[in-house]
């Protein structure tokens, strides 16, 4: 192959990617399109394996669930532990097992979507597959997303994955209760995502014992519910 037979290559290669990405955000947009209609406010809430993500999504379910009809969408390779955790709360939970994909995709969600009574719910909380990297590439239709990081992933989390937290409009470092014992400065990541995304909304939570929960409903959750069309720097 000549320099030239190589470059085209990689042209259709990365219209190819172009397209494949355009197909995504257009499902993501139906998505948002058949919520508004319902009245019904998702979010993403995204971040690597062990972070707390499912913790956070019970701490929600726990203080939300009698104010909104609420169904929260489990999404994991596999298992169905997350979805069981839920539903100890007396909340609604759909296990979504993707297998070998590390990502959930609107074309999943839509599935789950058009599978539920919209007009009986107000809120969906999706939480997506243990992964920082690529659900950020992914967006589902959600009003919001968020990225769950924590005090176990050590003090650069921040600064090497800068593309990820570039586009998230909220960013939460939970597990502050084991700052000390790890060794973490929570100031110093913070400080971090303020550099890579200036107008990142940063929470401090811990979901052990509830610290900074009722702030992250307030800004996450009530503020969003009030008004979902805000534009987020994600396009989510
Ligand atoms: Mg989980
Ligand atoms: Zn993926």
């Amino acid at each position: 192959m000549d320099g030239l037979t190589d470059a085209r290559g990689q042209t259709r290669q990365i219209e190819l990617k172009m397209d494949f990405l355009r197909g995504h955000q257009e499902l993501a947009e139906a998505n948002r399109r058949l919520l508004d209609e319902h009245g019904v406010t998702m979010i993403d809430i995204m971040g690597s394996v062990g972070t707390g993500k499912t913790s956070l999504v019970e701490q929600l379910a726990r203080r939300l669930k009698e104010t909104y009809r609420m169904l929260v969408l489990n999404g994991d390779l596999a298992t169905s532990i997350d979805q069981e955790r839920v539903l100890r709360h007396g909340v609604e939970a759909v296990q979504v097992n993707t297998g070998k994909e590390c990502h959930l995709d609107a074309g999943l969600v839509r599935t789950v979507l058009e599978g539920l009574d919209l007009r009986q719910l107000d809120l969906v909380l999706v939480e997506n597959v243990g992964n920082l990297i690529c659900p950020a590439d992914f967006p589902l239709g959600s009003h919001r997303r968020v990225v769950v990081i924590s005090a176990t992933e050590g003090p650069f989390v921040v600064l090497k994955h800068p593309h990820v937290f570039a586009e998230m409009d909220f960013v939460v470092i939970n597990k502050i209760d084991l700052a000390p014992v790890m060794g973490i400065d929570i100031e110093q990541l913070a400080k971090d995502l303020k550099v890579v995304n200036p107008l990142v909304e940063v929470f401090r939570t811990s979901c052990r014992d509830g610290t900074g929960i009722q702030e992250l409903i307030e800004e996450l959750i009530e503020k969003t519910k009030r008004s979902p069309d805000t534009e987020t720097t994600s396009g989510a």
